[in-house]
């Protein structure tokens, strides 16, 4: 049985689970407490990867830019 992982995609103020951004585990994919769909966790983890391939990219050609710098002037 897969379960869905997610936030409960209501209005903080009518819903304590969107409130305290706690992350629900149903089948159903629907808040307990309010019933609404869940925004799933799976996205949000592949974004959160991404952004740190893209920071990992960046550093990578900063140290190499640091390097040929190094190089010419000696
Ligand atoms: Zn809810």
């Amino acid at each position: 049985m897969a379960f869905m992982l997610g936030y409960c995609s209501n209005s903080p103020k009518r819903c304590h689970h969107a409130y305290s951004l706690e992350v629900l585990d149903r089948i159903d994919a629907c808040c307990p407490d309010c019933g609404l769909a869940l925004i799933p966790v799976q996205n949000l983890g592949r974004q959160l990867r991404i952004d740190i391939k893209v920071l990992q990219i960046i550093f990578l050609v900063l140290s190499i830019i640091l390097l040929l710098l190094v190089y010419i002037y000696y």
